[in-house]
């Protein structure tokens, strides 16, 4: 082989090459990939919701030897311990050996996902079938939710104060629920419309049931909304509930679907919920892998994220400070002291590029799949707008700590320059004056019902959490 020019030598020195995970890590890396992709699917589908994914990380806490914190509870180095927020956000703490004042290293994901929720009186019946109404949650694509198998899940509290946990689809030989669409032979008025327009948020109706309610005699109710009553009586002989119930409940529509290897090779995993559900799981089991180690981390799963992250159990919620606040004053820190020198890493997954759609994507900004997680320095719409914005400081502080452990990464925006956009709960943490910064898997189809993420990824962006507890 000749020898190589001084530009060609110069260009290998100067240039920065994105690598791909195929071609940097050996065959037992790949395999390790792989096997931690079992966990992660297994773990995924009980966490469907946000309080499935908070009882079912709760579960992996308990085994891991983390023990229940309730605020005001004494706290010393070494201890690990978790903090639920009303069942649908979750504080994972270990406490290190460094002063306090050192700051904590938070990674912040969340754990709800966009889904079709059940309104306040959903039930209804029209012209012989029953549904239920619904108002979606997060950003969804309407039409992709339209004729796929639909499970509820969700929890009714009752009149008394009891609280019922719904879930009907999932289980072998239950029924699953469904939108209907038209049929191409009639849709041709509905084809001429836009994509957004075609379907609409009061057209997400679900199949509920279709028969009318039988007597004891065998025949049909004389009473009125006779599907409607069939609908009832089925869910209050199962659940203990009556129409009023559903005023105090959260009932939501997701996807029956269960994770699934995704092509020949196996080397993507379809599901529903990888938004944000593969950043929490690598981040708490990075975490849980962690048992040693200088640093207090903690690993937060927020609820809300989908819709702004507003209220009691999203990231804009007080409770974080409040909490940093305890460990600081129980760890002899200024708690002003302690936000300061903290850092985040707002775990939240990005777009992967799409060959099948190049056109909305910048290629050479975008993270492609098998490449390693993808920080975003910034993300927000229209000019940066609503985003957090990390400083060169905080990038070149993860960049050395990403690369000292050896980690595939790269850098990605969110599609071409006002093409859309988007956020994350990485300005909600920075605004308590903690540095941070977005990273996260890869996704195919986000927001879809069944996202699509590499195994690779998956990994390395345990690695990254694993390099960031160290
Ligand atoms: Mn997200
Ligand atoms: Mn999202």
């Amino acid at each position: 082989m000749a020898e190589k020019t001084k530009g060609q030598l110069l260009r290998e020195e100067l240039f920065y090459k994105k690598k791909n995970a195929f071609e940097v890590r050996s065959a037992d890396e790949m395999k390790a990939a792989k096997d931690y992709a079992v966990g992660y699917a297994e773990w995924l589908d009980k966490a469907k919701t946000e309080r499935e994914a908070v009882l079912a990380s709760v579960e992996l806490l308990r085994e891991a030897g983390y023990k229940e914190y309730h605020v005001g509870d004494k706290l010393a180095a070494g201890d690990r311990v978790y903090l639920v927020n009303r069942g649908k956000a979750l504080f994972a703490i270990k406490v290190g050996v460094e002063p306090i004042e050192k700051g904590i290293r938070i990674a912040a994901a969340h754990v709800d996902s966009p889904r079709l929720d059940l309104k306040q009186h959903p039930l209804f019946e029209n012209d012989g079938i029953g549904y239920f109404k619904t108002h979606y949650y997060g950003g969804v694509r309407k039409y992709q939710w339209a004729t796929i198998p639909l499970a509820l899940h969700g929890v009714v509290v009752l009149k008394g104060g009891e609280t019922v946990d719904v879930k009907i689809g999932d289980e072998a030989g239950d029924p699953v629920f469904c939108i209907t669409d038209l049929l191409p032979h009639l849709a041709k008025d509905q084809d001429a419309k836009p994509l957004g327009a075609a379907f609409t948020g009061e057209g997400l109706n679900i199949v509920m049931a279709s028969s009318p309610y039988i007597e004891e005699d065998g025949t049909v109710t004389p009473a009125d909304e006779k599907v409607k009553l069939t609908i009832m009586a089925i869910l209050n002989e199962k659940y203990g509930i009556t129409e009023t119930d559903f005023m105090s409940a959260e009932l939501s529509i997701i996807p029956v679907q269960n994770s699934a290897d995704v092509g020949l090779d196996r080397w993507l995993i379809g599901g529903y919920g990888h938004d944000d559900r593969v950043c929490a799981y690598t981040a708490l089991t990075a975490l849980m892998d962690n048992t040693e180690g200088e640093h207090t981390v903690m690993v937060v799963l927020a609820d809300k994220e989908e819709t702004g992250s507003n209220g009691i159990t999203g990231m804009q919620c007080r409770l974080l400070a409040d909490l940093i606040e305890e460990i600081a004053h129980n760890l002899g820190g200024n708690p002003n002291t302690v936000r300061h020198n903290s850092i985040c890493l707002s775990a939240d997954v990005a777009a992967a590029y799409d060959p099948n759609y190049p056109e909305v994507y910048e290629k050479r900004n975008s993270a492609l799949i098998h490449c390693g997680p993808a920080i975003a320095k910034y993300t927000g719409a229209r000019g940066k707008g609503g985003t957090n914005d990390a400083s060169a400081e905080v990038m070149a502080e993860v960049r050395r700590m990403l690369d000292g452990q050896g980690v595939l990464w790269q850098t990605a925006e969110l599609g071409k320059v006002d093409q859309g956009g988007g956020g994350t709960v990485a300005m909600y943490i920075a605004n308590h004056n903690i540095p941070t910064i977005d990273i996260g898997v890869p996704v195919l189809s986000m927001h879809a019902p069944f996202e699509v993420i590499s195994k690779a990824d998956l990994y390395e962006t345990y690695k990254a959490f694993d390099a960031f507890c160290k």
